[in-house]
């Protein structure tokens, strides 16, 4: 048999989806100031916008979100939370928040001092805001392989080891409150860290005494990516890599909209307990009680069941398989795809697509456009409309390194028909990628423009 790859569940709830005709979607776009953030979730066919919080929940976690014990104090369903994270994650003390921004905040607060430094593979977007409104400095370090979108390599999410160990030693360890690592590297394409890249990483930081913690959102996804792609990992269960992987940090931070298969949910997770003390303090001016964290008792609920569910085997075979049958379908219509294909996404670079549009006239968002026109399917610019920035000393803008569409794919959401319907109106897209146009901001904020921003056609 040569299926590509098999749903590991069948459906037993639908949402209906309005179907749109082509007239109606230029409608819709011209409304949203030809911004797809703009357009109305009910005028998307397939939203590819993002993969946080838009996984479809299983049948035991919907008979969780019942048994959710609502209890201010010492619910129930914290304590099955706390089990939870405890047989998976193997960290003794956890602490849930409202999301993975919020975990970050709670932690960065209690440890990070102005003028202080925190070195990543790369930071994710919250996390970075999270340091720089404390006045600190986040530091990126991923592999120069990273940014090669043409490169087949198992793990280019990898921190680069030399960097980092340099820049410990110019900024000094009084410098560095906290380090840490984002597993898999969603900033550069969802690609995966290695087993050892990860115990080295931890290795430099625990040399130099300095507290090591994860950004785990995906790390049911990097766990996978190490059985799959590191030989000495085969025949080693998921369950096992996740804990080795973990065993290496202080704790980590967690957005549970991810890897934990729910709407909503976060949490941070340590082993000491004088540090669970301090963030307790400001947990509770913050979120609220130590054992809701500002989720309701079923959504703690639904995180505990979501956890052992994201570590399935035939989950993550599928969920890998899923991934990866989209970026082919992406290039059998002509993309150029970001190689290989993340968990989470796909990548395009839009760059690339369209040659005739120049990084200053946001090509990915002119095919994001083009896209959504030709099928309803909504994906989301990660270049030079959020990343344009001035250079102060030249005087000139700086443009995003490579301008990305990115496809992410909600968990459990989307068949392999939906796939094949990307596929198709990609091929529609491409087709007269010659006639797509290059765009001009029309009126945008100061800050987080790409949200917000109202655009026209050059
Ligand atoms: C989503 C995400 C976060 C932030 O989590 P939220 O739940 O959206 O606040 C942090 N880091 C990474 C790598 C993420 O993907």
């Amino acid at each position: 048999m040569t299926i590509p790859f098999i749903e590991p569940f069948r459906i037993k709830v639908v949402e209906k989806v309005k179907m749109t005709t082509k007239e109606e979607r230029q409608m819709a776009l011209v409304k949203a100031h030809l911004n797809l953030f703009n357009v109305p979730g009910e005028d998307v066919y397939i939203d590819l916008l993002t993969d946080s919080g838009t996984n479809a929940m299983s049948d035991e976690q919907w008979a969780g979100m019942m048994r959710g014990d609502e209890s201010y104090a010492g619910a129930k369903s914290f304590y099955r939370f706390e089990k939870a994270v405890q047989e998976i994650l193997g960290f003794e003390y956890v602490l849930p928040t409202h999301q993975g921004r919020a975990a970050e905040g709670m932690l960065f607060s209690s440890l990070v001092k102005k003028g202080q430094s925190v070195p990543n593979n790369r930071h994710f977007d919250t996390t970075q805001a999270n340091l720089l409104v404390l006045g600190a400095n986040p530091v990126d370090f991923t592999v120069p392989e990273g940014e090669d979108s043409t490169i087949d390599l198992p793990f280019k999410g990898n921190m680069d080891l030399e960097k980092l160990k340099e820049f410990i030693q110019a900024v000094g360890v009084e410098n560095i409150p906290l380090g840490m690592l984002t597993i898999t590297n969603n900033s550069a394409a969802g690609q995966p860290v290695s087993m050892d890249n990860i115990r080295q990483t931890a290795e430099i930081y625990h040399s130099y005494g300095i507290p090591f913690f994860l950004d785990a959102c995906r790390f049911a996804e990097n766990a996978w990516f190490i059985k799959i792609r590191d030989p000495k990992y085969a025949n080693t269960p998921v369950k096992d890599i996740v804990l080795e992987m973990c065993s290496y940090a202080d704790g980590c931070t967690m957005s549970a909209k991810k890897d934990a298969l729910v709407n909503i949910g976060g949490f941070i997770a340590f082993r000491d307990p004088e540090l669970k003390q301090k963030i307790a303090q400001n947990l509770i001016v913050h979120e609220g009680f130590l054992t809701y964290g500002g989720l309701a008792g079923r959504d703690l609920e639904a995180i505990a069941v979501g956890l052992h569910e994201g570590i399935d085997e035939d989950y993550l075979n599928y969920r890998e398989a899923h991934t990866r049958y989209l970026g082919k379908v992406l290039v059998e219509a002509g993309l150029p795809v970001y190689m290989p294909t993340g968990g989470h996404a796909v990548y395009v670079d839009g760059g690339k697509a369209l040659p005739h549009i120049p990084p200053s006239q946001f090509p990915a968002v002119a095919l994001a456009n083009a896209l959504y026109l030709a099928g309803g399917v909504r994906t989301v610019e990660i270049g030079s409309l959020m990343f344009e920035h001035l250079d102060p000393q030249a005087g000139k803008p700086v443009y995003a390194p490579l301008e990305l569409l990115r496809f992410a794919i909600p968990r459990r959401v989307y068949t392999r028909s939906h796939l094949d319907y990307i596929g198709e109106s990609a091929f529609e897209c491409m087709k007269e990628a010659e006639l797509i146009r290059g765009l001009r901001v029309k009126w945008a904020p100061p800050v987080l423009r790409h949200f917000m921003a109202q655009l026209e056609e050059v």
